[in-house]
Formats: structure tokens, sequence, C-alpha cells
């Protein structure tokens, strides 16, 4: 079974949604990133049996957020088809002017991860000390999504509990050092993800990406670890089952 554990689907970004979502033979889970998203989440979660979803406030979108914001979140946690908390985190490439408060956010949402015991999908870019530092005080488990560090780190998060989100940068020239990862990585702890519409895997790179080429993800997995596809589908599959409790049924 195929599953892309991390993208964005909107219909703002996608006129065609709706083949979108009926032509991937697999389970997708779409992260909400602020109110907005959050409520296309719900809608989709709901009207599509294949596709999940998780709440969250990203870190680059701190500019609007109200109370509201977080009761969304908590008001909808007992969905059955809501995941997880995210998409969260630190991004301190754009700016770290605003460190601070994404801290607070990030962290707020993490509590509350830990309250409801729900895993949480973690973003973090150029800030991965931080994250680190935030997610050990926390009995949380989840996802670091398109995990960019070293292999020091990524055996950190692992020891916390966390999966490494592995996507297209895997199958791009510069994705050496991923590469590397990923070769040394035990694939229990990874999951495979798009991060749709964004990062889309070869041969389909600067092409607006979709959740179906998770499977190019999962050759290239394959590939480095030199075993079937269809073995590293099984493996990273299973593990987003039991992190996110998926129904096997879905699709
Ligand atoms: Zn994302």
């Amino acid at each position: 079974m195929i599953i892309d554990t991390h993208c964005h689907l909107s219909y703002d970004t996608y006129q065609n949604l709706e083949d979108i979502i009926n032509n991937m033979d697999g389970i997708m889970i779409t992260s909400g990133c602020d109110d907005k998203s959050n409520e296309e989440v719900l809608e989709l979660a709901k009207k599509y049996k294949k596709v999940y979803g998780t709440l969250g406030i990203h870190p680059e979108n701190l500019e609007n957020i109200t109370d509201n914001s977080f009761k969304i979140i908590e008001d909808n946690i007992d969905n059955e088809k809501i995941v997880a908390i995210g998409e969260i985190g630190l991004d301190y490439y754009y700016t770290k002017d605003n460190m601070d408060k994404q801290k607070k956010v990030f962290e707020y949402q993490v509590k509350l991860a830990e309250k409801f015991n729900v895993p949480i999908v973690v973003h973090s870019r150029d800030a991965i000390q931080d994250t680190y530092d935030i997610l050990k005080k926390y009995k949380v488990k989840g996802t670091i999504h398109c995990f960019n560090s070293s292999l020091e780190m990524a055996r950190e998060f692992i020891k916390l509990g966390y999966k490494i989100g592995v996507g297209g940068v895997l199958t791009f020239k510069n994705g050496k050092k991923l590469q590397e990862i990923v070769r040394e990585l035990d694939l229990k702890d990874i999951v495979l993800e798009t991060d749709s519409p964004y990062l889309s895997p070869e041969p389909f790179r600067g092409k607006k990406n979709i959740p179906s080429n998770v499977y190019y993800v999962a050759l290239k997995v394959a590939e480095l670890k030199n075993i079937s596809v269809d073995k590293v589908l099984e493996i990273t599959s299973n593990n987003a089952i039991e992190l996110y409790k998926l129904k096997k049924n879905t699709v």
C-alpha cells in the first residue's frame, strides 16, 4: 500500500483536485498550516475516505493567529480522520526576527499534542537544534517532515520517538546527504512523503507535485537499500499506519 504521509491538498492549488485524489491508489495525509487550510483539511478528510488530515499552525503563518486558531485544532482532536497536530515547527530561513514567537507557538502545539496524546508533524528549517531542544521536553511522537539535517541528528530524533520523513529531495542530484542518511537508517524509522505541491521527485522535478509521486521516492529508497520497492512500501506504510493509527481498509 502507498501512503503519502505529508502533502497539502487544496482547491486553490489543484484545479483537478478530485481527480488527483481519486487517482491516488493509497492514503494521503494532508496538513493544514493556518486557519483557512485547516478548514479545508477538515472538509477533505470528511469527504474522501482515503484522505486523512492534520491541523496546525505553521511557523510561517504566525501573523493572523487568534485563540480560535487553536480552538479549531482542539475541537477536532477526537475526529477519527484527524491524525496529528501539524504542520508545526520552526523556520529561521526567511527570518529570525520572530524566533521567540515561533518557539512559543510551536511549544504550545507540542503541549497540546502531549495533553491529547496525538502525534505531531514537524517542520524544521535552519532551526534543528531549537527544534530538538523543545521536542525533548515532551513525551510526543511524530514525524520530522522533509528531514534535512545530519545523520547524528536523525538518530537523536529517532531516540525521542520520531520518524524521519523522506520526500522528493532524496531523488535530487544534490540529495546525496539525505541519500546517505537513508542508507544508514533502519527502514522502521522512515516514513515517505511528497510535500505536494512542492518538491516533486525526479523525473518530475520543477512540476507541481502530487501524492501518487510518493512512489518515486519509494523507488529511490529501494535502490539505495538494494531491496524491492514492495518491501519499502510495506515497511514504511506500516510505520505510518502505526504512528498515525490509520485504518488499513481505507482503500
Ligand atoms: Zn509541508
